[in-house]
């Protein structure tokens, strides 16, 4: 059974990305740590309810390099374009994988359609870092609708799992990965108990969305966040009220991490000329 090793609390007060995405770091002083590896940041955007505006709220053009972005929606929609030329609305269910690798510049805003009629956004973005020989790969979208996301039901219709990425027991997740990772996207009923099988060895994370959820001796309510043991191969959980909660689990990658801004490398001398080939337009352009 694998323990609580860190427990981070939510905390008060968040900071904006942009105008549009109110967040709140979830992974605290562990965030590029390599207690966390293969994860390096976790960001809850909201829940906040938004006024209609024709104004565009976001983040503008911007780069990055080395890791990935998996932005998932679960009220609100977001809109993205980069310079590989993707372009595309991240609606509620949907999770946008993002491998930036070797320099993608891409802006984020509310969807024209959200933004036109206003209401509650919530999302969250999760910084996934590459293995070193993936860092200079080419960039790679993952496009993955709601639909395309298994759901399994638990044993005993107790709640849901939604397998983003890897595996639960034999099912396959949705997105691709360069290293092992299983994302899960949980739903258990109020009183309910289940055994999650986890890999030992892994860095695994447990982030309550909504809800209470009790394990390893401890209560965590909403947007709080544990860090639990690396030996253990499974963990009981237990929910308090109907709850709303994410796993991560993923082989840490043993490499170094250097990470500036918008880059994540192994070594400082390539942050270096990270800056650089941003600066000459090596990453590419936003059209339009
Ligand atoms: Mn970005």
């Amino acid at each position: 059974m694998k323990q609580i090793q860190t427990l981070i609390p939510a905390v008060a007060q968040g900071h904006w990305v942009g105008d549009g995405f109110p967040v709140r770091p979830l992974f605290g002083d562990l965030a590029f740590t390599e207690k966390i590896s293969p994860f390096l940041m976790f960001d809850y955007g909201g829940p906040m309810a938004f006024t209609a505006t024709t104004k565009k709220r976001g983040v503008g053009a911007h780069p990055h390099r080395g890791f990935e972005t998996v932005t998932i929606a679960f009220q609100g929609e977001i809109e993205h374009g980069d310079s590989v030329g993707n372009r595309g609305v991240i609606g509620p269910g949907d999770v946008q994988w993002m491998t930036a690798a070797s320099g993608i510049v891409h802006e984020e805003f509310h969807s024209q359609a959200f933004a036109s009629q206003g209401g509650v956004l919530e999302m969250v973005q999760l910084w996934v870092n590459l293995p070193t020989e993936f860092k200079m790969s080419a960039p790679r979208y993952q496009s993955i609708v709601k639909g395309a996301i298994p759901v399994i039901a638990l044993p005993g219709e107790v709640g849901t799992v939604r397998v983003i990425a890897g595996d639960y027991k034999d099912v396959h997740g949705a997105a691709s990965t360069f290293s092992p990772i299983n994302l899960w996207d949980i739903a258990l009923d109020e009183n309910k108990t289940i055994n999650l099988p986890l890999s030992a060895g892994y860095t695994t994370l447990i982030f309550v969305r909504t809800g209470k959820l009790v394990f390893g001796g401890r209560t965590l309510g909403t947007a709080d966040l544990a860090l639990l043991t690396r030996d253990g191969d499974d963990i009981e959980l237990k929910a308090l009220e109907n709850t709303q909660f994410m796993v991560l689990n993923g082989k840490p990658l043993n490499e170094p991490i250097a990470a500036r801004g918008p880059f994540v490398m192994n070594a400082e001398s390539e942050l270096d000329q990270a800056v650089r080939d941003y600066q000459s337009g090596r990453m590419g352009r936003l059209e339009g």
